[in-house]
């Protein structure tokens, strides 16, 4: 994906969707043309424009940036464990539309989700933690009781969609500065699920 120039016309949200779903083809494919990391190259990126902004999970073992087959500046990203949708998280989220003009937002989960996993674990077995790990635990437990609801088959991956699902209705819903984007079709808020197994990206309904 070649760098945005500013004087270039902006991506619709559709078009920045369509262009990290291409991007995911290319990784799935393996024909990702060379990329430049140098730093020379990332220092050339003066102006950033993002095609999207993504919220994703600190152990999904390889970036978006990777996934997608993008270069340096192509993405804006937060990442922490279980892409719970935090106060900062948010406000960074706010930074990309308000500032940086991007188009899309993305929660992006993967499957075999150890922060998920964890809370799955704790939830069901009411263990005490140290530290502030309750704080990442109190924002995992609805999605694992609402995943439960439903008695499926897998809960772990029951518990990754719903999470995502949560944090999209959060991202879409909360936000006054989202929502004025989302009603001028400025930008749009997806979420996805990337399979550590076959490195295919699947976006929500
Ligand atoms: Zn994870």
């Amino acid at each position: 994906m070649p760098h945005r120039q500013h004087s270039q016309r902006r991506l619709t949200p559709d078009e920045a969707l369509a262009e990290l779903v291409a991007g995911n083809q290319r990784y799935l494919d393996a024909s990702i043309p060379p990329l430049d990391y140098s730093v020379a190259r990332a220092a050339a990126v003066e102006e950033h424009f993002p095609t999207a902004a993504i919220l994703g999970c600190g152990d999904a073992r390889i970036g978006a940036e990777l996934i997608f087959s993008c270069g340096p500046g192509d993405l804006f990203m937060v990442r922490l464990a279980g892409n719970f949708l935090s106060d900062y998280g948010l406000a960074s989220m706010e930074f990309c539309v308000e500032f940086l003009d991007v188009p899309l937002l993305m929660v992006l989960g993967h499957s075999g989700c150890g922060a998920v996993t964890s809370a799955i674990r704790v939830v069901e077995n009411g263990e005490d933690l140290p530290g502030r790990l309750f704080v990442l635990i109190d924002a995992l437990e609805p999605s694992v009781l609402h995943a439960k609801m439903s008695n499926p088959d897998d809960l772990l991956a029951a518990t990754i969609e719903e999470n995502v699902r949560r944090q999209v209705r959060r991202l879409r819903t909360i936000s006054p500065v989202i929502n004025a984007a989302q009603t001028d079709g400025r930008v749009k808020v997806v979420g996805a699920i990337y399979d550590m197994t076959t490195g295919k990206v699947n976006v929500l309904d």
